[in-house]
């Protein structure tokens, strides 16, 4: 699928293909018995209720944590050996499991790496340079043997500048821009500190950007205790899932996603490459640490006491500096990495739709991590292997394709900023915006056993409050309590804000795959998880060196049920949304939320607005506009007769694809079979249905002719 001439081909004809198919459902009437033989199955017939049963119990935990402790053998990061060897184990278990293609998709990218004899370095000096202390090369080992391996890499922020820095430390919060703001109004001066930052609240790229752009020679990362081992230094890895002092949390600090030197296009052997100076990448070198050596750096911190707001886990008094108690201290950060040019791969697995094989419905997620990666990405991708799995094997069991192709894909490089993804976007674009029904992204399968977290289009609202409402709740005790399902402690759990007996749908940003299909594309796109109760910031131990395999076997998911639960769900709208007739898109919430977002800008800007004259009639009155046109649509959507056949489907002589006219040589067939009685009603749907074929032909070469 990935670069033969029949997706040029096929997308050609898409848009003729739109025409036809909104026009045949209104005219052409086959049987239904017609179209159940032309299926080709193995066994007689399967309904949709049986393959979505098929699919959610057919999921196995054990079998997921198989596939996770495999995955979390090695680290596996980008453009390595680790990722190589996950693509290709993914792609011949995919081919194992009887996967219809499989594709290998290398690109040639610039990724960063830390050296692997020059560890990165903080280092408090006194006033004659000399070393007061300096921070940790690796986080230290804790638990799982793997932790251990000698040849792990040094710790690194992704595509952070190479450098070696000197100057006081300004300790700036969440790096926010509010933060920011508060300090310059503090008149503490960033410019030529290195700036001290928390991870969890702003994206670790945009505090890079931040820091780079007020003038600070460098920038040091923590995560505070407060957020993320708030039971305190007892009760952290391996004890809970908490974050040890030593944990040194990595991730790119590169705003623009994709490759840095291809943007825009496919970074294929013939790219045309940007040089490197002119890249989007971070001009400073950045660096993370444990909070056990952030503590060493704030305890000695001078300048204003930071107000409460601002004040940590650590046991001390959090100050803003610049600079140190002892004035003519200051830290040197040496920073080593190198960014260099390798090939990720993405690894695409189709199964074939038996009547719109040109559609997808895709499923995904990335197959590279920072180490293990044993929550991310790796539960997510033990989940995915599992489903495929299992539709692979309703395949070979039955022969049952869904109506549209799935399209599973593992993703390269994403943790350097979407890398992958965003390359194939780039490279399969115009085919992608025609054909791509939705995409469903699953990261973290888990990070966390308390309730479901979703990100969503507006569109795929409904889809997932129905998928969820089949899948049996893993939580035994919110079973008891009457929650029988994962839908029910969702809304009982996390009801959203407005609408409190619904439950919480958070709208799709960035940080995941997902962002260049929804947002570049505009194909529908979702991400979900399981996720945890207590923990403001996110998962603690969110790429770090103990996101380990014993971490999920021993503390997140004992028996792998909560993994076992998002794989059905993700089964279930996988089968919903590539077998529905009429796509299950919610038109009326999306309207919804988009009057809703044009009320909040009326409301907060409409003063500042109509201070410049602007005003927003008709922005307003294009909304109420779309909101009609759902409307009719959807009248024409009801007034459907859904039994009614599509242009294509099964020949059955080929269980692997679509035949034309499918319509008419089913019909014919059923001729053969009938009665005479019946023979009559036949033939007249085959007249009828000759003539709407003509016609759509007809129609259909105009478009193509661009004749009116
Ligand atoms: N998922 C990665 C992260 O959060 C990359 C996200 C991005 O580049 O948008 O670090
Ligand atoms: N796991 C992150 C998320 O989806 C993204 C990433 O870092 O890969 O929240
Ligand atoms: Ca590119
Ligand atoms: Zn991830
Ligand atoms: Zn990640």
């Amino acid at each position: 699928m990935a670069s033969d001439v029949r997706c040029g081909l096929s997308s050609l004809l898409w848009g003729a293909g739109l025409v036809i198919l909104v026009m045949v459902f209104a005219v052409i009437e086959v049987p239904s018995d017609v179209s159940r033989r032309g299926l080709q199955l193995r066994r007689d017939w399967i309904s949709l209720t049986e393959v979505e049963g098929y699919v959610i119990n057919g999921v196995n935990a054990t079998n997921i944590r198989a596939f996770l402790r495999h995955l979390t053998l090695h680290p596996h990061l980008g453009g390595t050996e680790g990722e190589w060897q996950t693509a290709h184990w993914v792609a011949d278990t995919w081919r194992q499991q009887g996967m219809d293609e499989v594709h290998l998709v290398p690109y040639e990218v610039l990724l960063s790496y830390p050296s692997t004899s020059m560890p990165n370095k903080v280092r408090l000096l006194d006033g004659s340079a000399r070393e007061v202390w300096a921070s940790a090369i690796k986080q230290k080992p804790l638990y799982a043997p793997e932790e251990f391996d000698p040849d792990l890499p040094f710790t690194f922020n992704g595509y952070a500048a190479a450098g070696n820095v000197t100057g006081p430390v300004v300790y700036a919060h969440y790096g926010g821009s509010k933060d920011f703001a508060f300090l310059a109004e503090a008149g503490v001066n960033v410019s030529g500190s290195i700036v001290l930052a928390r991870y969890g609240k702003a994206f670790r790229a945009n505090i890079a950007k931040m820091a780079e752009d007020q003038g600070a020679r460098g920038l040091l990362l923590f995560s505070d205790p407060s957020d993320y081992a708030p039971e305190g230094p007892d009760f952290v890895y391996p004890h809970s899932y908490f974050m040890p002092p030593s944990a040194a949390p990595f991730g790119t600090t590169k705003l623009v996603d994709g490759d840095p030197l291809t943007p825009f296009y496919p970074a294929v052997e013939s790219a045309f490459r940007i040089p490197e100076e002119e890249a989007a990448i971070p001009k400073i070198p950045i660096q993370p640490i444990g909070y056990n050596d952030a503590y060493q750096l704030l305890r000695e911190l001078g300048g204003a006491k930071a107000p409460q707001r601002w004040q940590g886990g650590l046991n001390i008094t959090y100050h803003l500096g610049p600079g140190f108690r002892e004035s003519d201290w200051t830290v040197n950060l040496e920073v080593n990495n190198r960014n260099t040019m390798t090939t990720t791969y993405n690894v695409i697995g189709v199964l074939q739709g038996r009547e719109e094989p040109d559609r997808y419905v895709m499923l995904g997620n990335h197959l590279d991590a920072w180490l293990f990666g044993s929550l991310d990405p790796s539960s997510g991708t033990a989940a995915m292997m599992e489903l495929s799995r299992v539709f692979l094997q309703l395949y070979n069991e039955t022969g049952w394709r869904p109506r549209r192709s799935l399209v599973f894909c593992g993703w390269g490089a994403e943790e350097y900023g979407l890398v992958g993804s965003t390359e194939w976007v780039e490279q399969f674009s115009t085919q992608l915006s025609n054909r791509v029904v939705a995409y469903l992204n699953v990261d973290m399968a888990i990070e966390g056993n308390y309730t479901l977290r979703t990100k969503a289009a507006p569109l795929l609202t409904e889809a997932i409050y129905e998928s969820s409402k089949k899948i049996p709740n893993p939580d035994p005790e919110e079973v008891l309590a009457g929650r029988t399902t994962v839908y029910d402690t969702w809304a009982h759990r996390r009801p959203d804000p407005h609408e409190p007996h619904l439950p919480r749908m958070q709208s799709i940003g960035s940080g995941s795959d997902y962002k260049t299909l929804q947002h570049n594309l505009g194909v529908p796109c979702l991400d979900f998880r399981y996720t945890h109760d207590n923990v403001t910031l996110g998962e603690p131990m969110y790429h770090t060196l103990y996101e380990t395999f014993a971490l999920v076997d021993e503390i997140y998911d004992r028996n792998f049920k909560y993994h076992s639960a998002i794989t059905a769900l993700w089964g279930d709208l996988a089968v919903t949304l590539a077998e529905s007739k009429i796509l299950p898109f919610s038109l009326d919430v999306y309207a919804d939320y988009i009057s809703k977002a044009q009320l909040a800008i009326e409301e907060k800007y409409g003063q500042l607005l109509s201070s410049q004259n602007i005003c927003l009639e008709f922005f307003t009155e294009a909304g109420v506009n779309f909101k009609k046109a759902i409307t009719s649509f959807k009248k024409v959507i009801n007034g459907l007769d859904r039994n009614n056949h599509v242009i294509t489907a099964p020949s059955k002589t080929d269980a692997y694809g679509a035949t034309a006219f499918a319509g008419l040589v089913d019909t014919l067939f059923a001729i053969e079979e009938a009665s005479e009685n019946d023979k009559k009603d036949l033939w007249r749907i085959f007249a009828h249905h000759l003539a709407a074929v003509t016609h759509l032909l007809n129609t259909a070469a105009k478009v193509l002719s661009d004749d009116l």
